[in-house]
């Protein structure tokens, strides 16, 4: 087509396509007007993909109830509604649905268990982490709606508010209710039906691929405590989670920790905190610290194994007068094996 060609054209001999296209990019007020100059542009006032685009452009809403157009929706202009339900899906994949609570919070493994993530739909979390993530600004955009378990609602930390409460707007409730059948526990339909059994089994079960697994591992960290190489450098590694890989190596039915809680040894600006305390001795209990030390060659393994929340703290950062206890600690441990015939 030739520069005159498009020189010629008026606005009727465009697609309806492109007419929508172009409308998307206009305010409000100047749809109602072009809507007004003909018959044709008339349509534009009621189309629908016009609109949802609207809605998404002047609110950053992306879900509506069904009852409701997109049209009205915009004329509604609400307010009071959070956009952050619209980036959940609608429906969660079976196997997530209905979820068990945990025993314990997959960050710092406290057993206190309130919120559940619903953008990784296995993480589970206490109040205490939830609000660290908070301070940390890490609850934005997907992240910022999870399922209060207690509560069994919806809470939205970027409204700071349960989202989807009676007095809510529709397109909100509908939105949450849609979520919440998937998440609460399914008790409707069961309430006529007898409680189930308590299962026979007395011992915790254990799944067997854990059998294998805490074999292996805890094989791996005795040939470690017999390493007496202490060239290799060493890193410290969060005390509570250290416990729990210890618990799940050593008992059965335990289950396997979530990723190492290193951001437990930080302080707010994520430096490692210099008044932690330190064993510092290899082969002693050291019930009253902070952090164990292991070398590198354990520490990757651990890292690989369960991922890592927070930063690696190896003895090469202790340097300055703040650290010249701490540094100490583990010259002291890394000394310790000679003490041992
Ligand atoms: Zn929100
Ligand atoms: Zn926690």
């Amino acid at each position: 087509m030739s520069h005159l060609a498009y020189s010629n054209l008026t606005l009727d001999q465009l697609t309806p396509d492109l007419l929508l296209h172009i409308a998307q990019y206009l305010d409000i007020k100047s749809i109602l007007q072009l809507s007004m100059t003909c018959k044709r542009l008339s349509t534009l006032v009621n189309d629908e993909h016009l609109f949802r685009r609207l809605v998404e452009r002047d609110y950053q809403l992306t879900y509506k109830a069904a009852t409701n157009t997109w049209r009205s929706l915009y004329k509604l202009a609400p307010m009071d509604i959070c956009p952050h339900l619209g980036s959940l899906p609608e429906t969660f994949p079976q196997d997530k649905q209905h979820p068990q609570r945990h025993a314990t919070c997959d960050l710092c493994q406290q057993p206190s268990v309130t919120y559940l993530s619903l953008t990784s739909l296995d993480k589970q979390m206490c109040q205490a982490c939830v609000s660290k993530l908070k301070d940390n600004q890490q609850l934005q955009g997907t992240c910022s709606v999870m399922y209060n378990m207690d509560g069994q609602n919806l809470y939205c930390f970027e409204c700071s508010r349960a989202v989807g409460k009676e007095n809510s707007d529709m397109n909100e409730r509908e939105k949450a209710k849609q979520l919440l059948d998937q998440l609460q526990p399914p008790t409707n339909g069961l309430a006529n039906s007898p409680l189930p059994k308590p299962t026979t089994k007395a011992a915790p079960t254990d799944d067997p691929q854990d059998v294998q697994r805490r074999k292996a591992e805890h094989i791996r960290y005795i040939q470690e405590l017999r390493l007496e190489d202490m060239a290799i450098k060493h890193y410290l590694v969060e005390k509570n989670w250290s416990r729990n890989w210890m618990m799940f190596r050593t008992r059965e039915g335990t289950p396997p920790p979530g990723p190492i809680a290193n951001y437990r040894l930080a302080k707010n600006n994520g430096q490692l905190d210099p008044e932690l305390r330190v064993p510092y001795d290899k082969y002693r209990p050291a019930p009253e610290t902070h952090a164990d030390i292991i070398s590198e060659r354990l520490w990757t393994f651990l890292v690989d194994t369960y991922g890592l929340e927070g930063r690696a703290y190896s003895e090469d950062m202790l340097v300055g007068p703040d650290y010249a206890r701490l540094r100490e600690c583990v010259n002291e441990y890394k000394r310790s094996i000679e003490r041992y015939p």
